[in-house]
């Protein structure tokens, strides 16, 4: 079959996947108030639903998938989601974004279910800052499962920090001498304006062409871009093990590399994190025989996905936080 593909010739051979809404944390960006389910709320799709949905997608030529959330570690069959997922023909890259707080305990766990690469979301180096942004004073336990994570041959380890003016966009130099001797991969994003962060986007979006700046005055070199390459800028700098990719969301062009769709915990498919709609695949992972009709419906709506996001224009779509769209 014909990889998917839309009308402006992009191909997703990436599928995010989140298991699950809830999360542990309360990031001030995200979700300063904690997660709150809604009174009714669907529960999040089950093992058999996920299989049927992951192979719908592999058929499409889906080989790259990522577990997230919420946080995918508060669900109890976390393993059992990877184990499934590892398992589904095609798959051949499977990664997780998480905060980390059961890394140092479930590692091993994780990969011996398949779990082939991890990002895990770090904001701050400083411990009290760390606390002050997620409400959790966790970020020691999270460093030392970081530290096992690299010393266990996962292919990719990288770690996410949101940028804050403010809160943590002085922390370059601290950064930088963690990246000396760490072999990872640091991901910078630039704050995303969602329906509920306004107030704090306002107060805290900082532009990353400004932290790039910074970078090319200490020497760092821009790579050149990979065909496949996601949407990060990568940089490096001959005297320190670790990387910087930058994820500007705001800056020209950002979309026209897009080669990812999202599904949400309950089967909604999202052809962009900030899309206008969802398109409810759930009632098409009852059952085995229903391949056929999920991967007619699939290759049906990917020709509404839009050129690119309007975020520009402050339309952030149905999104309230990325928590609950996958991240
Ligand atoms: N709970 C997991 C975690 O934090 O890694 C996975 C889900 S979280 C929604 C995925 C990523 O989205 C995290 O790296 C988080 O920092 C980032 N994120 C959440 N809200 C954001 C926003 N408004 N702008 C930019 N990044 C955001
Ligand atoms: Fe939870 Fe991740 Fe959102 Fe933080 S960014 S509140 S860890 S879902």
């Amino acid at each position: 079959m014909a990889p998917l593909a839309d009308r402006f010739g992009r191909r997703f051979p990436y599928l995010r996947l989140s298991i699950i809404p809830a999360c542990n944390f309360r990031c001030t960006y995200c979700l300063p108030h904690g997660y709150h389910a809604a009174a009714g709320a669907a529960a999040p799709l089950s093992l058999a639903e996920i299989t049927r949905l992951l192979r719908g997608f592999a058929v499409m030529g889906m080989h790259k998938l990522r577990i997230t959330g919420g946080e995918p570690s508060v669900r109890h069959d976390l393993t059992e989601v990877l184990r499934t997922a590892a398992s589904v023909p095609g798959v051949d890259k499977l990664a997780m974004t998480t905060n980390g707080t059961l890394l140092s305990r479930r590692l091993g766990e994780w990969m011996d279910a398949g779990l082939t690469a991890i990002n895990v979301s770090v904001d701050s180096l400083d411990r009290a800052a760390f606390a002050r942004i997620t409400g959790h004073d966790r970020l020691d336990d999270i460093l030392t499962g970081i530290d096992m994570a690299l010393a266990a041959g996962l292919t990719a380890v990288k770690l996410n920090a949101v940028l804050l003016r403010g809160v943590n966009d002085h922390e370059l130099p601290t950064w930088l001498d963690y990246l000396r001797d760490h072999a990872i991969s640091l991901r910078f994003i630039e704050l995303m304006q969602t329906g509920d962060n306004l107030a704090f986007f306002r107060d805290h979006h900082v532009r990353a062409e400004t932290l790039e700046t910074e970078l090319l005055d200490a020497g760092w070199q821009v790579l050149p871009r990979a065909a496949d390459a996601g949407p990060a800028r990568e940089y490096r700098h001959p005297d320190y093990a670790g990387r910087i990719g930058i994820i500007a969301p705001y800056s020209k062009d950002f979309c026209a590399g897009c080669n990812r769709l999202r599904v949400t915990a309950t089967g909604d498919l999202r052809l962009c994190l900030f899309g206008e709609f969802g398109i409810p695949l759930r009632p098409l992972l009852q059952d085995d025989d229903q391949l056929d009709d999920l991967v007619r419906a699939i290759g049906g709506q990917i020709g509404r996905k839009e050129q690119g996001h309007f975020l520009h224009e402050g339309r952030t779509g149905i999104t309230p936080h990325l928590a609950s769209t996958g991240g």
